[in-house]
């Protein structure tokens, strides 16, 4: 008789004579769990949320149909700008006429757009734009390109440039955008003598810097009047001159 097949040996050895162990019945299989729903994040919106979605976009159209008109009737009505809005530019004047650009260039090499071109020479005896030795000659800025950061206007030595509230600057042509000095400079004001024409005698630069020249004097208005008899702005610049006299005049006889 053939001898029962021997199993082989499987884990601890068993001691003789006792039961054979008894298979431990396997785990059953773990129930298949739905996945979790994803719980909304904050904001997210709700069924109603997204129900009313389409109609909430609608919202700020609402509600603006009920407020005023703000329509402005530009450019029948101008608003004024605020005190410090940056508009066109301008080169400023002292006092008795002379232009307050040294030519130094300085706000050309703070312009970050490069929109300013500025030449500079000598002032001469015979031809004194601005007090001490330079002048801009040469002005231009470029208002295709300039975005009226400000920031010509804080390297300015001399407070010569300075921003306007004028925001009107739209025009036909690419060249008619490039502004000239011509056009750049303050328009003179009543008593004003056109430069060019010699510093108040005796006065250094410095002098005009520290604001201490207020106005042209009887010197500077006979040298225009013989070098540019027809200047127009000779008989206000006089009248200013002669009352400025005077008032001197009185101050010292007290
Ligand atoms: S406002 Fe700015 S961009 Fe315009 S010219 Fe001056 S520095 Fe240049
Ligand atoms: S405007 Fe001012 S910074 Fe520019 S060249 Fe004249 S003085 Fe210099």
């Amino acid at each position: 008789m053939a001898e029962p097949k021997k199993r082989p040996a499987t884990g601890r050895p068993q001691p003789k004579g006792a039961a054979p162990a008894r298979r431990r019945p396997a785990a059953p299989p773990a129930k298949r769990q739905a996945p979790a729903r994803p719980e909304p994040e904050s904001g997210e919106k709700g069924g109603l949320g997204e129900l009313l979605a389409p109609v909430a976009g609608f919202g700020v159209t609402f509600s603006s149909m009920f407020r005023p008109s703000m329509t402005e009737q530009y450019p029948f009505e101008k608003k004024p700008t605020q005190p410090r809005y940056h508009g066109r530019h301008q080169l400023n004047r002292y006092a008795d006429g002379l232009e307050k650009c040294i030519g130094c260039e300085l706000c050309a090499w703070a312009c970050p757009a490069d929109a300013i071109y500025v030449e500079g020479a000598d002032n001469s005896p015979d031809a004194q734009f601005s007090p001490g030795e330079r002048y801009g000659r040469v002005y231009q800025i470029n208002y295709l390109r300039c975005i009226f950061c400000g920031l010509c206007i804080e390297a300015c030595p001399t407070r010569a440039l300075t921003m306007t509230n004028d925001f009107e600057l739209a025009g036909p042509t690419r060249e008619g955008l490039i502004f000239t000095k011509d056009e750049l400079l303050a328009p003179l004001r009543e008593g004003q003598l056109a430069a060019p024409h010699p510093m108040v005698a005796g006065t250094v630069d410095d002098d005009y810097y520290r604001g201490e020249v207020t106005g042209p004097t009887t010197d500077q208005v006979d040298w225009v009047a013989e070098q540019r008899p027809d200047d127009p702005t000779l008989p206000a610049a006089r009248a200013a001159a002669d009352a400025e006299a005077t008032a001197e005049r009185a101050k010292a006889a007290r």
